[in-house]
């Protein structure tokens, strides 16, 4: 079993979900006693934020991982969730992929910091909504990828491009990459098109695609507005139980052992 488990949340579309699903599922994961840090990997900093840290406590940032001027668990921040840290992300990181092209092996600059983590660590990667330098960095570093697909029309397309992407990487600075599954978000189970994209999905992708939903629901989208991760600001919501049911699936495909929490 690998000492580090570094998952990148990706997809080149944005507002699908990664972010929301980067801090719950971290949270989830931290709740349940596995030590993770989620590595805030897009300029907006919005998974930082979701996390309460404000702009203004983001003394070392993702940026100074990425140049080697200070070390994960330098950058890497406590949260308000026990077990939970965060790597956060400044405006800064936007120009990251002009910066850093080109310095030598820079698609490996992530995957140099990270093997820092400690024995037994989730790492999570939320990574910004583009296929560029950024994200092959994370996909470098990563044991595998976790693609949420919002259960909207259209969801399945750009896929292809993303899986090519992941094929790229594999056959090239990163053999072992493998994906770790697909998770539908914002399904309305009252809109009949939400469950025909869940029935497509699972048609053409099979078993990639968790069992799990993740149903459209407002307590979600407040919650980051309140600094805080659903399962925080209610843990009792339908978004909440969605993402602990979620990380137990998730947990599994990782073959981890339950910690004692
Ligand atoms: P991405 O990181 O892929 O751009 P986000 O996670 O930021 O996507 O989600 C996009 C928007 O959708 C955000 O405003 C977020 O609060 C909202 N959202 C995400 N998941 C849900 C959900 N399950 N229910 C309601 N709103 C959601
Ligand atoms: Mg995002």
């Amino acid at each position: 079993m690998p000492e580090q488990h570094i998952v990148a949340i990706a997809n080149q579309k944005g507002g699908v979900g990664k972010t929301t699903t980067a801090v719950n599922l971290g949270a989830a994961l931290a709740q349940a006693g596995y030590p993770t840090i989620l590595v805030d990997l897009d300029p907006q900093g919005n998974a930082s934020t979701g996390l309460g840290i404000g702009t203004e406590d983001r003394d070392f940032t993702v940026y100074d991982l990425l140049t080697g001027d200070a070390d994960l668990m330098t950058v890497a921040v406590d949260t308000a969730v026990p077990n939970l840290r965060v790597v956060p992300s400044t405006s800064d990181l936007a120009s990251a992929d002009v910066q850093l092209s080109q310095v030598a092996d820079r698609t490996r600059l992530l995957e140099r910091q990270l093997s820092d983590a400690p024995h037994g660590t989730i790492v999570l990667i939320d990574c910004p909504p583009a296929l560029g330098l950024l994200t092959v960095n994370a996909m470098v570093a990563a044991s595998s990828v976790l693609v949420p697909l919002q259960a909207e029309f259209y969801a399945l397309e750009g896929l292809s491009q993303l899986l090519g992407t992941v094929k790229q990487v594999r056959q090239g600075a990163n053999p072992k990459l493998r994906i770790n599954g697909i998770l539908l978000t914002m399904s309305d189970y009252r809109n009949n098109l939400s469950q025909q994209v869940e029935a497509d999905a699972r048609e053409t992708l099979g078993d990639l695609v968790y069992p799990t939903v993740i149903p459209r629901n407002v307590r979600v989208s407040e919650a980051p507005s309140h600094a805080q991760p659903v399962l925080i600001y209610d843990p009792s919501s339908k978004g909440s139980h969605a993402y602990r049911q979620f990380a137990t699936e998730f947990t599994a495909r990782l073959k981890l052992i339950p910690e004692i929490a």
